[in-house]
């Protein structure tokens, strides 16, 4: 944990918001350390699902290789069960939730039934033209699942994690060009309204996330000490 940074004393929901690419994992993960936030990834939730064989991991694989987004009552239904879990209490990075108004919706819904808001949602601004590059070079470690990336994040030993040593590394089945293309489009014609949803509640922060990892992460850091100020 960063030394002089405020840990939030009541619970604080930070949203963070972005196409595919955009660094949500990367800088949640630092977030998480950070701020002692618990990082919350619908993705990840549902390739878990995917990789159990439960019943929602089913109807969700063909839908994510596609490049589309899972149905709000699936991933709606997740989230709801990982955010009743105890370690969420004191406050979540949601990382890909929501995607649509109906979750973000149904996200204040279940935040207000524990007396809880969104306290702040970042909306990490980057092209389009640079995702494809950035998702095609990502790769993470299997072992504690820190992100990489071919060029701009490159591990210390190469094929080492540098956080747990692990050395077996990681490609998503759904990071080609072609399939990032069609979340490209699904993230402009469903998940980019909720920006304007959020301006209106006064809630948004702006970050440029086209800068290297660690300037996103500075920037990212001083909006967020000053939403828990
Ligand atoms: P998201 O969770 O928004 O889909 P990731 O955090 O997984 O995105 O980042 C996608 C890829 O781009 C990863 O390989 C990551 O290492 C890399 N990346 C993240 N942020 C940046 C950045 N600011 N500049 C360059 N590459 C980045
Ligand atoms: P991500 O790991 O956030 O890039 O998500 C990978 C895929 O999981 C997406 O392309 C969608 O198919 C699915 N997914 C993740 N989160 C959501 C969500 N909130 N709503 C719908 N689909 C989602």
């Amino acid at each position: 944990m960063m030394d002089g940074v405020k840990i939030p004393q009541t619970a604080a929901n930070l949203v963070l918001l972005g196409p595919p690419g955009a660094g949500k994992g990367t800088q949640a993960r630092m977030l998480e350390e950070t701020f002692g936030l618990v990082q919350l990834s619908t993705g990840d939730l549902l390739r878990a699902a995917v990789a159990a064989g439960t019943e929602a991991g089913r109807a969700a694989k063909a839908v994510m290789e596609a490049g589309d987004l899972v149905s709000d009552e699936i991933v709606i239904a997740i989230l709801r069960d990982r955010l009743a879990e105890a370690d969420c209490a004191s406050g979540v990075i949601l990382d890909g939730f929501p995607r649509t108004t109906v979750q973000a919706e149904a996200l204040d819904g279940l935040l207000a039934d524990i007396g809880q808001d969104i306290r702040a949602a970042i909306s990490l601004e980057v092209d389009d033209s640079a995702m494809v590059t950035r998702i095609s070079g990502r790769y993470t470690c299997g072992g504690c699942g820190e992100g990489y990336h071919d060029s701009f994040k490159t591990s210390a030993v190469e094929g080492k994690c540098d956080k747990c040593g692990g050395s077996e590394m990681k490609r998503r089945a759904d990071d080609n060009a072609e399939t990032v293309t069609q979340r490209l489009v699904a993230y402009h014609a469903q998940t980019a309204p909720l920006i304007s949803y959020y301006d209106a509640r006064g809630v948004l922060a702006r970050v440029d996330a086209m800068a290297p990892i660690g300037d996103v992460a500075k920037e990212l850091n001083a909006v967020v000490t000053a939403t828990l100020a």
